[in-house]
């Protein structure tokens, strides 16, 4: 037991390699280099058969064809692809996307670029649980609707959408289903054909893989998808993605894919253990903390919690020489901005800037969370202590009444 080693729980944001994973990688850079395109010496031939188990490796993981992976460099990209592909595929039967307003930028930006070029969308506003609501949903899916793009749990709450209801929904109005599932692969069951998911965005380095590897999920039958390429050249990926590919990452994600699908069950429910005590002795330890989003519906490694009247950056300061966590506040070039996430679930400033996001995962130990529910507690206590607003509050001051000068 190391007192002073780091603990990592900011595991939404990207995750450690897997040893395992880099051990099967390693080849793909040295003895079998061979482009997997080189169809006409053994040098490519090894290179593509490494990438057509690998490409088994991740079917298996979401229980599709192989030839429904599309490599890309990442879950961005694959958002992109997705999105602007159909956008151009489909324009003659028409131009309006449905999202939520709690998306990833990947989402909501590749949209910002694709209402330039004449596509409308609508950004549907969440319940405060950061559910989708299904009739706000039903209402605004119209004859020129041909994309519904809705992630299936999301990266700063871990609330996970009602995929089939959605995707029934879809399928009685006749309109493509895509999710940006990159939170969800390899930590939950993802079984996209099982709910009617069309296509789907995921990446390796949320799931214990390299980074820059991706992949889009394109449904083959019922009904036959297609994406016009945002990248040409070579025609690889069956003409929807070109580029010569990352061998050695494709192999490292087929890796992950497969020690997820083995170890899925048995992480998740350790995992879940260690987010429950967490969150249940932060609770207990400290008055006034709010867990955001639906707990129900919600991914097992995740909590994201508001500690009322803590400022959730200078929290952070606290305690981050020695634990790396997620604030509810973005840095933008001037200011600190509150999580437009938070915000949607209609949580206001003060409480948004105030949370944390605690993403876990698989090399966390139960050590480790001893020592952050200790730290983060000492941490508000120190913050409230420090806080002219924390003593208002504890006089009974109704803060809400209070008129603040103007600065
Ligand atoms: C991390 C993330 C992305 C971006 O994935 P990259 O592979 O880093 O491009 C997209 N969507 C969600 C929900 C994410 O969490």
């Amino acid at each position: 037991m190391n007192q002073n080693k780091l603990i990592y729980l900011d595991n939404n944001a990207t995750t450690p390699t897997d040893p395992r994973v880099v051990e099967a990688m390693l080849p793909f850079y040295t003895q079998h280099f061979g482009n997997a395109a080189s169809r006409n010496h053994p040098f490519g031939w090894v290179a593509e058969n490494a990438v057509d188990k690998a490409r088994q490796q991740i079917a298996s993981l979401i229980k599709a064809d192989p030839r429904e992976i599309i490599f890309t460099s990442g879950a961005t990209e694959a958002d992109n692809l997705g999105l602007k592909g159909v956008f151009e595929m489909y324009a003659r039967k028409g131009n309006h996307i449905i999202t939520l307003k709690t998306e990833h930028k990947a989402v909501l930006d590749s949209c910002k670029k694709l209402e330039k070029q004449g596509a409308q969308i609508t950004y549907l506003d969440v319940k405060a649980d950061g559910l989708v609501d299904l009739q706000e949903l039903e209402k605004a899916i119209t004859d020129k609707t041909i994309l519904v793009s809705i992630m299936w749990a999301n990266n700063e709450t871990g609330v996970i959408q009602p995929m089939k209801e959605i995707g029934d929904l879809c399928a009685s109005k006749g309109v493509l289903f895509m999710s940006d599932a990159t939170q969800a692969v390899g930590k939950i069951p993802v079984d996209p054909k099982a709910v009617g998911v069309h296509l789907m965005a995921f990446t390796g380095h949320k799931m214990y893989g390299p980074k820059g590897v991706g992949a889009l999920f394109v449904n083959r039958k019922n009904p036959r998808v297609k994406v016009t390429s945002q990248q040409d050249g070579g025609g690889h990926e069956r003409g929807m993605r070109s580029g010569t590919l990352n061998v050695p990452g494709i192999v490292g994600f087929g890796k992950a894919a497969e020690l997820a699908e083995n170890e899925m069950q048995a992480e998740a429910e350790r995992l879940s253990k260690l987010r429950d005590k967490l969150e249940a002795a932060l609770v207990s330890n400290l008055e006034e903390c709010y867990i955001n989003g639906n707990v129900e519906n919600r991914m097992p490694h995740v909590t994201n919690i508001s500690f009322k009247h803590v400022e959730g950056e200078g929290l952070m300061m606290t305690f981050n020489q020695n634990i790396g966590v997620s604030s509810g506040s973005a840095c933008t070039s001037a200011s600190l901005e509150p999580s437009y996430v938070l915000i949607a679930l209609g949580l206001g400033d003060d409480l948004a800037h105030s949370s944390i996001r605690f993403s876990l995962g698989r090399f966390n130990t139960e050590e480790e969370i001893d020592r952050t529910i200790k730290q983060v507690s000492e941490g508000v206590n120190h913050m409230r202590n420090l806080s002219p607003i924390w003593e208002m509050y504890k006089e009974g001051i109704d803060l809400d009444a209070v008129e603040w000068a103007e600065h």
